[in-house]
């Protein structure tokens, strides 16, 4: 057995964390794959800095991620929870034609912000 210890983040640990990272696998995916538990990446991506893949506040910028391609076209995309945690998944309920969100997701991500203000007057 010639392997680093696991909580040893050499530049080719660093730099694999960072690849795997950018592929959209959840922390512990990364972690199974690097030998360390899902805190272990998550606190080490913080500390690196590297974007933390949110939720997006408009649609255009949604993320590129694995899950995503797993999504038939006509279910909403919408993404929930903490991206990179198990628990990251997208609505899924029924999009409306030619939107990718549900309805009441649409109503979310396409209010004009004119209209929120006259309706909180
Ligand atoms: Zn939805």
């Amino acid at each position: 057995m010639n392997m680093p210890p696991n909580h040893e983040w050499t530049p080719e640990r660093v730099d694999q964390l960072t690849k795997l990272w950018g592929t959209g696998l959840s922390a512990s995916e990364i972690g199974r794959k690097l030998g360390i538990t899902k805190n272990a990446v998550v606190g080490k991506v913080r500390r690196l800095n590297l974007a933390m893949r949110r939720a997006p506040a408009v649609p255009k910028a949604l993320p590129n991620i694995v899950t995503l391609e797993r999504l038939k076209s006509t279910q909403c995309s919408w993404p929930e929870g903490e991206p990179g945690e198990d628990s990251f998944r997208f609505c899924g309920k029924l999009a409306v034609p030619s939107k990718p969100y549900c309805e009441a997701h649409c109503k979310i991500a396409y209010v004009p912000p004119k209209k929120r203000q006259s309706a909180a007057a």
